[in-house]
């Protein structure tokens, strides 16, 4: 069989145009970001949430106590004892990790709520005597968009990252959690309900006051930033000090469900099309890891189905054809194939998925794997760009999370030459001098991060504060 080199070259570089994010439209997506920012921020809002977490400062570092941070993940469920010791910037952690059933997804409320108090259970039972135990406050970490009227309350505004649990949007988390927990005894008593970037800019904060942004860059995407309640008009009635710092939660996974700006292609349409939330979260469909392996998937699939290209003739494409079923750890590996030959590549097709590409048809998956993380990297690089330019920082250092940015080899190399796209750093910078807006590992935030928010939000109540 004749290898279709030329088709496959004609479909590499429309794709290429379809995919490749030019500064000047990197800058423009900013732009727009920036007035996203502040429209989220008013009364009559906008299409990015920006939600005030009452989160309100960061942490001195002499925070002390004994904590649980429940983090409900989209793979896992963590449960972790934080004890923060007198000694500034220190704490000692012991943890345990359970699958979270993905059949939990999609189903009910009730199913939710059990299986997490039953965690919390197992982990409370093996570490404690639940006899001897006083109530131990919980930071609970729900990375989900929440609208918070108190810290230790939150209504689900809509699910993300591909869950679609009834009963629960809408509606406050709180009681139903508290619920399960109070039939089973637990002495546990929820003290604040935080978000994943919330967690990572506190805890990022905790050992590095430069830190002024926490993101997530996993399964979904998303950042938190301290804004001033002076600058939240949405806060105006509450008539509250215009200096009290407040945590926002941006939500910005849902930057452009206008479709003003980004440059979808067809298979971020379908994307979104066939997800739970069809019209949500626009911009995390471009970025999030739940997502690169899908619109790699279905690159493939339109390939294979036309008929001017013989992509996979031939093959059993069964597996191809399963939704979600590639994720983008199998992007990372393909990118990160050491070989010429891309040796690693074509045993993960066939192991993976029981298709054995042709030399073209291998050199091909590269570039799409390639082509797919670089805008996903780059355009995670407006977002950040944006509140840099919001609050007219020079410089400052942003604390990162999640898979796409601890596990994949390339993502922070290409969101950083994004990030130096936008912002047009004066030469000097580059030279052995840390970039002027750094993305640096962050503390756990889900751990860590909860345990500190709970601490600062007792430490408030103790002082009679709001
Ligand atoms: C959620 C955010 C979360 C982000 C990262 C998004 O889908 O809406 O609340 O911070 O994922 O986990
Ligand atoms: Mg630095």
């Amino acid at each position: 069989m004749a290898d279709a080199h030329k088709d496959l070259s004609d479909q590499l570089a429309r794709l290429e145009e379809m995919f490749t994010i030019p500064q000047a439209k990197l800058k423009q997506i900013t732009e727009r970001f920036v007035g996203e920012l502040e429209k989220g921020l008013s009364v009559e809002g906008g299409d990015i949430p920006m939600n005030p977490t009452w989160c309100m400062g960061y942490p001195t570092g002499h925070e002390k106590g004994t904590f649980i941070a429940l983090d409900m993940g989209g793979t896992n469920l963590r449960v972790c004892e934080v004890i923060l010791t007198e000694k500034k910037g220190e704490f000692e952690i012991i943890q345990s990790k359970y699958k979270m059933p993905e059949e939990l997804k999609t189903g009910t409320a009730d199913e939710l709520w059990n299986y997490i108090a039953d965690c919390l259970q197992q982990f409370i039972q093996q570490h404690h005597d639940m006899k001897e135990l006083n109530h131990l406050p919980v930071g609970f970490t729900f990375s989900y968009p929440a609208t918070q009227e108190y810290i230790d309350h939150g209504v689900l505004q809509r699910w993300t990252k591909g869950f679609d649990i009834d009963g629960v949007e809408e509606k406050d988390v709180v009681p139903p959690f508290e619920a399960a927990i109070a039939a089973r005894g637990l002495p546990l008593k929820l003290t604040a309900l935080v978000n994943d970037t919330t967690g990572t800019l506190i805890a990022s904060a905790y050992t590095d006051t430069d830190m002024k942004i926490g993101c997530i860059f996993g399964t979904g995407c998303n950042a938190a930033y301290m804004e001033n309640v002076g600058s939240i008009p949405k806060l105006a009635h509450m008539n509250l000090d215009p200096d009290l710092p407040m945590a926002i939660n941006c939500e910005w996974g849902a930057f452009d469900n206008e479709h003003a700006v980004l440059p979808r292609t067809p298979y971020d349409i379908t994307i979104d099309k066939e997800s739970p939330r069809p019209g949500q979260q626009t911009y995390e469909k471009m970025i999030a890891g739940l997502y690169l392996g899908e619109i790699f998937r279905l690159v493939l699939l339109d390939l294979h189905q036309n008929p001017d290209c013989s992509m996979f003739e031939g093959q059993d494409i069964s597996l191809l054809q399963k939704p979600y079923f590639l994720d983008s750890g199998f992007l990372s590996q393909i990118e990160e194939d050491p070989h010429d030959n891309l040796q690693n590549t074509l045993e993960l097709f066939k192991s993976t998925l029981n298709i054995s590409p042709s030399r073209s048809e291998l050199e091909f998956i590269r570039k799409l794997a390639e082509m797919i993380g670089i805008r996903a990297a780059r355009l995670t690089a407006c977002g950040i760009a944006a509140i840099v330019k919001k609050k007219g920082w020079k410089t400052c250092h942003v604390g990162a999370d999640g898979s796409l940015f601890s596990k994949s080899k390339f993502f922070k190399g290409r969101q950083a030459q994004g990030l130096k796209d936008i912002l047009d750093w004066p030469e000097e910078y580059g030279k052995g001098k840390g970039d002027p807006v750094e993305v640096l590992p962050s503390e756990d935030g889900s751990g860590v991060g909860a345990a500190l928010i709970a601490a600062l939000t007792m430490q408030r109540v103790k002082e009679g504060q709001v």
